[in-house]
């Protein structure tokens, strides 16, 4: 190896610009791997993977289907569930498509073959149901919730519920090769296309303004992988101009809208980009997603304060309560950020997705039983209110069991020439096309470093780009097979490795963590404190949260007396920064020196307890 064959490169010189195209589809130049060619190996993401498929399958089928097979007029004895899946719940069935969702990465990143029968088993049901009625509706509630929503009578959100069971079907079809899962979406797409069809614009915008989850996107989903066009024109009738005029002339409308409402819209945006080439569709995803997490995120990366957008660009100080960071919102962010980082390549993505998946989606599922989070308070003195297993099927239940089921996403991409290291995760990619297999060995983020080691039978030309994130402290470097290289990436770029690999050649890079503040924009004295890409939160004691409390009341995750009124005064520090220092032998834990005395742990440990992640700091 010399030293001639190194490149190390930043960020900015990461970026291509996106071709010009004047029409046709826009394909990104950065391709995800499929959930089967990567494999978590032991660390905190298996273990967490491992607890999801343990409450996913723990899940009764039957009872999943209840309702749906009720509402086809077929026989069922199943004991119906509760929550959000009870017979008298305008959402229910919605799981079902987040439940076929889960199964789907299961069967495909574990190879799990009872998650393949289960998903398979439903599928069969839901095509017997849609079967029955004889014009492609499916659904677990009757076609008259269609007519109220076009009649404009109260109704939940029929549409919402219909784009989750689109998106299961059709990851049971792309991710776990179930054929009939394909036939029964379309089916869907039909009745959905004839629905819609007698609706002026008019009426249809009045439509969109009840949350439709991402009916755009899945439709544009269904022609990128049927071909066919006509799918095209049903996604263009859910195009909320409305919402996407202001994003396309760069200005921020945002102030009042429902959070996760808003963002699968965008994401039907990028998708429809990606069919078309339509650079406004481009501009309104790129913009969208810049403003969301540089002017109206916290320092976890999450977004929302009460499921919405309550201030001005900008203005988050007043924006703490036990309600923040809807999980649901940090998985839609997510989706957004992987598809805007295969059209550049531009590693800001990449920072993004970590800190929003260490500090928004690790940590929002109880270890015990695979129960999920709704918000994630950001409150001072609040706690997390799990859910309550087979009983509160919330939105972020679904969002949850998906979440946890695609850890080993994102960690790894690949272009024409080489691949891409994004995240800090034990795993083993296999990459068939190049005849390379990847391994990742780390402790991250309890060890700051990763190692990286190449099987390959022929040696092979490739540019391994390892991702060094913005948050590494000074004191980087890499070694190849224990030589030190010469060079390293500037944070917030690439280290870029072009060569010839052989068989058990091995890379280790050291990715210092290091202690750094992170204000409100609108207030320098609220602070939260990050270790590496982990925010920190202050342990706050368990006074007053007797086990009932802990957990959140089935069907209203936000009715527990005590948890409306519960928070405790913000933390205050005094002196000079630094505030916290490391505690001796206990891994990322921390400790206060100045102003009250405080442990501090990563906000993705904490557990049935109260916290803080702001600071009130001098300034
Ligand atoms: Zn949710």
């Amino acid at each position: 190896m010399q030293r001639r064959q190194f490149l190390a490169t930043t960020a900015a010189c990461a970026v291509v610009p996106w071709p010009v195209l004047a029409a046709g589809p826009a394909r990104p130049r950065i391709r995800p791997f499929a959930p089967s060619q990567v494999r978590l190996r032991p660390g905190p993401a298996l273990d967490a993977a491992e607890v999801n498929r343990r409450f996913v399958l723990g899940q009764d089928v039957d009872r999943l289907l209840h309702n749906f097979r009720k509402n086809a007029g077929l026989a069922s004895s199943a004991a119906p569930l509760g929550g959000w899946e009870a017979p008298d719940n305008e959402l229910r069935g919605h799981y079902v498509g987040h439940y076929l969702s889960a199964c789907a990465l299961i069967s495909a990143s574990f190879g799990d073959a009872q998650a393949r029968q289960r998903g398979d088993k439903v599928v069969a049901v839901l095509a017997d149901c849609q079967r029955v009625r004889g014009n492609g509706y499916l659904s677990a509630f009757p076609e008259e919730f269609f007519d109220r929503l076009r009649d404009n009578r109260p109704v939940w959100a029929p549409f919402y519920t219909l784009h989750k069971i689109m998106v299961g079907l059709l990851d049971m079809h792309t991710l776990a090769g179930n054929a009939q899962a394909l036939e029964v979406v379309k089916g869907m797409a039909r009745w959905t296309a004839r629905w819609t069809q007698p609706l002026g614009d008019a009426d249809m915008a009045r439509v969109l303004e009840r949350e439709y989850g991402g009916m755009n996107d899945v439709l544009y989903q269904l022609a990128a992988v049927t071909g066919e066009a006509e799918w095209r024109e049903v996604a263009h009738r859910f195009d909320h101009e409305r919402i996407f005029r202001p994003l396309a002339d760069g200005r921020d409308e945002l102030k009042g809208l429902h959070v996760n409402t808003t963002i699968p819209k965008i994401l039907g945006a990028a998708r429809r980009f990606e069919l078309t080439g339509e650079p406004r569709y481009r501009r309104i995803a790129e913009y969208f997603w810049r403003e969301v997490t540089q002017r109206r995120a916290y320092a976890t990366g999450g977004t929302s304060n009460g499921e919405s957008w309550g201030g001005d660009p900008g203005v988050l100080s007043s924006e703490l309560s036990g309600y923040t960071q809807e999980c649901c919102v940090t998985y839609n962010m997510l989706k957004l950020t992987r598809q805007l980082f295969t059209w550049t390549g531009d590693p800001a993505y990449a920072d993004y997705y970590e800190r929003a998946l260490w500090n928004g989606i690790l940590g929002t599922q109880h270890p015990k039983d695979g129960s999920k989070l709704y918000y994630v308070p950001l409150a001072s003195g609040y706690w997390k209110l799990f859910g309550t297993p087979l009983a509160d099927y919330w939105c972020c239940t679904g969002s949850g069991s998906e979440s946890f089921a695609k850890l080993g996403d994102s960690i790894y991409f690949s272009d024409d020439t080489g691949v891409y290291v994004n995240l800090f995760v034990a795993s083993e990619l296999s990459w068939a096309d190049r005849g390379v297999t990847l391994l990742q060995d780390t402790r991250f983020p309890v060890e700051p470093r990763t190692t990286l080691t190449v099987k390959t039978a022929r040696p092979v030309a490739l540019e391994l780009r390892v991702r060094i994130p913005s948050w590494v402290a000074r004191g980087g470097s890499a070694r190849l097979n224990g030589k030190p290289i010469d060079g390293f990436a500037a944070p917030g770029g690439y280290l870029v490795l072009d060569r010839t690999w052989r068989d058990g050649d091995r890379v280790d890079v050291s990715l210092p963590m290091g202690l750094t503040a992170s204000a409100m924009p609108d207030d320098p004295s609220l602070q939260a404190i990050l270790y590496g890409p982990l925010v920190l939160a202050a342990r706050m004691g368990t006074t007053g949260l007797r086990p009932e409390i802990l957990r959140a009341e089935p069907t209203r995750p936000r009715t527990i007396p005590e948890y409306k009124t519960e928070g405790l005064p913000t933390p205050g520090l005094t002196g000079a920064a630094p505030w916290v220092r490391p505690e001796d032998g206990k891994p990322l834990t921390f400790r206060t020196t100045a102003g009250e005395r405080r442990e501090l742990v990563p906000l993705y440990q904490i557990l049935d307890e109260r916290y803080g992640v702001y600071f009130k700091v001098p300034v």
